[in-house]
């Protein structure tokens, strides 16, 4: 996949464009191939400038209409509540970057058939435009890319525009996961099954069954004679076969984890120092006892109130010790960013702050009573564990 944050191009609707640098070699092949079959279509001499701008805008009109397939994503996931954060273009077409995933088979559908939709819609006008002005016997020259009597550099132009569509159409329709067509029948079925892993997982086996197909077929064309299509067919099948590979093991680490939750993995007699404790009793019972940096701070009805710091206990005078209670040296959680629920999944301890910055978090219950803590280490281990196979 593409390296994201190559070079930016403009934004449309808080959505990067980007391109990857990928992409201007694909560019610089499609005005090279296209000025040479414009040349032989419009029958001009070698050096004649008109092929070359034909192929020029040719190139940005394909770079246009793989945009529009990318927005048409982009725009029917956004009004599904699924941000996207980019668009990048690279070697092998387009990338809309959804910064969450589907969250139903209905939205996955309409998300993954819109891209096809628009370039259905724009394949649907170059080929009635064409036909329109040149007639059907005529556009079908221009079509097949052959010289006709009358064709014009536009209608050429036209065709070219035309057959690419069709072409890209047709490849996107392909059910390989991640293809679009691969995310359709992912949304079957998800929709069938009604579970999400299990139909990526086969909409993924799948994709990497075509892979395998696109790689063999690059293998024979290459053989036969027609390297530069057997090179790029086996490049796209090998690309496939990795995005295909890369999502199993992903459902497969999701399934795994899916089910555990934050209550499964916690220390379940957590050691909470009352707020109505005195500092000394703090000292005494459990700092100098446990020889830990913090304790969670609770009520009189064990529910969690902050944490209090082997630093701010000791930094209390001896003489008043006995006669300050934790409540006031204790630094409460005001934000609410140092528990999580105990019936919360386990995935959703991933990126948590508190659990980076202070190797831990609270799990507290409904009624916000401390019921566990639970450290970084044990959610390693529960990740390690749903990870080892037949664990
Ligand atoms: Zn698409």
């Amino acid at each position: 996949m593409p390296v994201r944050g190559t070079v930016t191009l403009f934004h449309v609707r808080g959505i990067r464009i980007g391109v990857d640098y990928s992409w201007f070699f694909v560019l610089f092949l499609i005005i090279l191939w296209l000025s040479g079959i414009y040349g032989s279509v419009l029958d001009r001499p070698d050096g004649s400038a008109a092929p070359y701008l034909l192929a020029v805008i040719s190139a940005l009109a394909f770079f246009a209409s793989i945009l529009l397939h990318e927005l048409g994503h982009a725009f029917v996931s956004m009004r599904r509540g699924i941000g996207i954060s980019d668009i990048t273009l690279w070697m092998f077409g387009g990338v809309a970057r959804m910064t969450k995933d589907s969250d139903s088979p209905g939205t996955e559908f309409k998300i993954a058939i819109a891209g096809p939709v628009v370039t259905l819609l724009i394949a649907l006008a170059c080929t009635g435009i064409g036909i329109a002005t040149a007639g059907s016997q005529e556009f079908w020259h221009a079509f097949r890319l052959q010289q006709g009597a009358t064709t014009s550099g536009i209608l050429a132009m036209l065709a070219w525009m035309a057959v690419i569509n069709w072409w890209i159409l047709a490849f996107n329709l392909i059910p390989a996961f991640p293809l679009d067509g691969g995310r359709v029948a992912r949304a079957i079925a998800w929709k069938v099954s009604g579970d999400r892993n299990r139909a990526t997982r086969a909409a993924a086996r799948l994709g990497q069954g075509f892979s395998y197909v696109f790689i063999a077929i690059g293998i024979a064309l290459l053989v036969t004679g027609d390297p530069i299509s057997g090179i790029w067919l086996g490049l796209i099948g090998f690309i496939l076969g990795q995005a295909a590979r890369g999502a199993v093991v992903q459902t497969e680490f999701a399934s795994r984890i899916e089910g555990i939750r934050v209550a499964d993995v916690m220390d379940e007699e957590p050691v909470a120092i009352r707020e109505d404790a005195s500092v000394e009793r703090a000292l005494d019972e459990y700092f100098l006892r446990y020889r830990w940096p913090w304790f969670p701070v609770v009520d009189a009805y064990q529910r969690f109130l902050g944490l209090v710091e082997r630093g701010a206990a000791d930094a209390v005078p001896e003489p008043v010790r006995a006669s300050s209670t934790v409540r006031d040296v204790f630094e409460a959680d005001s934000t609410g960013t140092l528990w999580v629920r105990d019936d919360a999944p386990l995935e959703s301890l991933l990126g948590n702050d508190a659990l980076r910055r202070l190797g831990a978090v609270m799990a507290v219950d409904a009624d916000g009573r401390l019921r566990g803590v639970i450290t970084a280490d044990q959610v390693g281990r529960a990740l390690r564990n749903a990870l080892t196979p037949g664990a």
